[in-house]
């Protein structure tokens, strides 16, 4: 068990297992993007070490760049999604994989989905390591799923806690007791309120 700030969060899914699941995702968009040389789009802050591990893994030429979105959810999710660096190339006729940390409700989705309305791509597709298929209200495809995680939250692997937990390279779940079923629900008070993606 782990402590941040003033919670604490328990081993949920360890450095091995994910390291399979990323294969595993690679594997897959290795296997449908033969003839391009795809462009991998990270979201920031979440997806940085889930995008290093996945390239490294990526068995042919790529290129990588990142979009940074904070997202104000909170306890009212909002569509307020906040765009902190947007794309800073030209993406026209590319093919673009969307790598995410974690889709939940699908509003930071929307938010990229925007971004690439008018850019003129000849493929987007949408991989996240983690999916919160319960909390997911939107109809966007998702093409590449890691693992399907339930409502609860999660810390480690690129994930934080206001700000902290981004480092270890494994994911932690928050420890709940009976009377802290709205932390389940909605998340540590502040989470998500203006935090970065
Ligand atoms: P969505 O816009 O899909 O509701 O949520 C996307 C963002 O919410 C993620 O990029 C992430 O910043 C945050 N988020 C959602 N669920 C979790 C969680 O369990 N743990 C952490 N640390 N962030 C989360
Ligand atoms: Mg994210
Ligand atoms: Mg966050």
């Amino acid at each position: 068990m782990i402590k941040l700030h003033d919670l604490y969060f328990k081993p949920f899914i360890s450095e091995k297992e994910i390291d399979t699941v990323v294969q595993r995702m690679v594997d897959e968009v290795a296997n449908d993007i033969k003839d391009d040389i795809p462009v991998f789009v990270g979201v920031l802050n979440g997806s940085f070490m889930f995008v290093s591990d996945f390239v490294k893994k990526y068995p042919r030429p790529c290129e990588v760049t990142f979009i940074k979105l904070a997202s104000y959810e909170g306890v009212k999710s909002t569509e307020d999604i906040e765009r902190l660096i947007g794309l800073t190339q030209d993406l026209t006729g590319r093919t673009v994989v969307i790598l995410e940390d974690i889709i939940d409700t699908g509003n930071t989705l929307e938010e990229i989905h925007r971004i690439f309305k008018n850019e003129k791509v000849k493929e987007l597709k949408i991989a996240t390591l983690f999916h919160k298929s319960e909390a997911y209200k939107k109809d966007f495809k998702l093409h590449y799923i890691g693992i399907d995680v339930p409502k609860k939250f999660i810390v480690g692997y690129g994930l934080d806690y206001d700000g902290l937990g981004r480092d270890l390279p494994e994911v932690y779940q928050l420890k709940t007791t009976q009377h802290m079923t709205n932390f389940v629900l909605f998340g540590p008070p502040g989470a998500g309120k203006g935090t970065q993606a």
